[in-house]
């Protein structure tokens, strides 16, 4: 038994089965009882009025008239008098008798009582009416009803219920059908997508027409559906570019290569074609480094290890680190930073971060440019600004800089050593500290990255 709505159908039956038996039962038991009690007191009542009337004229004639009504009707009398001896009876005295030996000795109160009322064993159901003349009593009216009656009458009774109790079982399964099928069919189609899902077939479409759980759910698998559409369409954008990137390093390398082997180059054009093999060779060593570095982000396996950080001399660690490179493009570096600016960082991170930043700064400047690193505290945050008067970013492409492989010029960045995997780094690094990276940049005016991390 797999299915879903069978389980439920099932389920809801026996609850439903069972809470409607138990009611049935005990509007049956109590309808049942009601009836009988009545029928028990119409009989009592009916025998006080035969005993006050007899307690008014207790002679032969009253006597007779009252047994000849009751011979007429559905109901029996006998009476006795004090001493128990039978003056007069509707019916046969031997269907009576056990009745009247047992109770004509027995104190009755004037109200009368009800002396046997097993309707379901008895043949009848008896009341006892005293014959009062004030304090005397004069004698006593037995009343008897045959059960046959009330057993017709609860036979009836129990029909109907029988026929409810079938219309109320059919509705029920009704019910439980369209209601299971109502919560399996989104289930099923739910399953359904996720099999499509992981087959790799993205194009699934939820309709999400509720608020509860299930309409969270579908709208949930969908999202997943549409997440894992961009991730494979993403995965496969980077591997065509990764292959690219690959390619063209290979294959000037081959092809220099093969030149060396075949043909007799002078000993110029040998050094000359060794060298390019020696950058392409440094590029490629370059860009399998950063695609090493983006690897461990994606998998989240590198472990930022926070140590509280004072910019101040951080930056000037940089700056010596730099130096060098700066002087050889004669570039101009001012660094200045508040002092006493303390907040929580991977100093390894952070280097990287700072060293790409500067890295394209000097890159895409021209020889003699003038860069600025900033840094100050505001409002609990720090704010670190990278500002150089090089080349600028187009605006057109300035949103898509942080992408990988993205390159605003290829062919020029391709000669400057540029990848296309720089800034991606640096976003990813900069995120992983939960701080923010903003940029600004004007084309042949200069560019402004302002990192902004949280304070101590
Ligand atoms: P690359 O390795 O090519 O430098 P990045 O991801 O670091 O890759 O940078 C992406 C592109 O953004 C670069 O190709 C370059 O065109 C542009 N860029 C980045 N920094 C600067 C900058 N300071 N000045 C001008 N252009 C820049």
């Amino acid at each position: 038994m797999k299915k879903l709505s069978v389980k439920l159908g099932i389920m809801f039956f026996i609850i439903f089965f069972g809470l409607s038996t138990l009611m049935f039962f005990f509007l049956h038991e109590g309808i049942v009882e009601s009836r009988v009690n009545e029928e028990l007191s119409s009989l009592l009542a009916r025998g006080n009025s035969h005993s006050s009337v007899l307690a008014k004229s207790f002679d032969n004639e009253t006597l007779s008239h009252v047994v000849l009504m009751e011979s007429e009707s559905k109901t029996d009398i006998v009476v006795t008098n004090k001493q128990g001896n039978v003056l007069g009876s509707s019916d046969q005295l031997q269907l009576f008798e056990k009745y009247l030996s047992e109770h004509s000795n027995s104190n009755i109160p004037k109200e009368g009582k009800v002396i046997e009322d097993n309707w379901e064993k008895e043949p009848y159901i008896v009341t006892i009416s005293p014959i009062s003349n004030k304090d005397e009593t004069l004698g006593f009216v037995y009343m008897f009803q045959n059960t046959k009656s009330i057993h017709s009458l609860i036979q009836q009774l129990n029909e109907h219920f029988i026929l409810t109790g079938w219309i109320s079982v059919i509705l029920t399964i009704i019910i439980i059908i369209f209601l299971s099928r109502g919560i399996t069919k989104p289930l099923i189609k739910m399953k359904e997508a996720t099999h499509q899902i992981s087959k790799g077939d993205f194009t699934v479409t939820l309709p999400v027409n509720s608020n509860d759980e299930l309409g969270e759910l579908a709208h949930s698998i969908q999202k997943l559906a549409i997440d894992l559409n961009y991730l494979k369409k993403e995965r496969n954008e980077f591997l065509a570019s990764i292959s690219h990137e690959l390619r063209t390093p290979i294959t000037y390398i081959k092809g220099y290569a093969d030149i060396l082997r075949k043909r007799n180059v002078t000993e110029e054009e040998r050094k000359k074609y060794l060298s390019t093999i020696v950058d392409e060779t440094n590029h490629l060593n370059e860009l399998i480094k950063k695609l090493f570095d983006l690897a461990k982000i994606d998998k989240n396996s590198f472990a930022i290890h926070k140590e509280t950080i004072e910019l101040n001399s951080f930056l000037q660690r940089i700056e010596q680190k730099l130096e060098h490179a700066f002087k050889e493009r004669n570039i101009k570096f001012y660094v200045s930073c508040q002092n006493n600016l303390f907040f929580k960082a991977d100093p390894l991170m952070l280097d990287q971060i700072l060293v790409n930043l500067l890295d394209n700064a000097m890159k895409y400047s021209h020889v003699g440019a003038e860069l600025e690193l900033n840094a100050w505290g505001e409002k609990n945050k720090i704010h670190i600004l990278i500002r150089d008067n090089g080349k600028g970013i187009p605006e057109k492409d300035l949103p898509y800089i942080f992408n990988r492989f993205y390159r605003v010029d290829k062919s020029r960045t391709r000669s400057l050593g540029g990848s296309g995997l720089g800034l991606a780094i640096v976003r990813e690094l900069v995120h992983a500290h939960h701080a923010d990276i903003f940029v600004k940049s004007k084309e042949n005016v200069g560019t402004e990255f302002e990192l902004v991390f949280q304070g101590e």
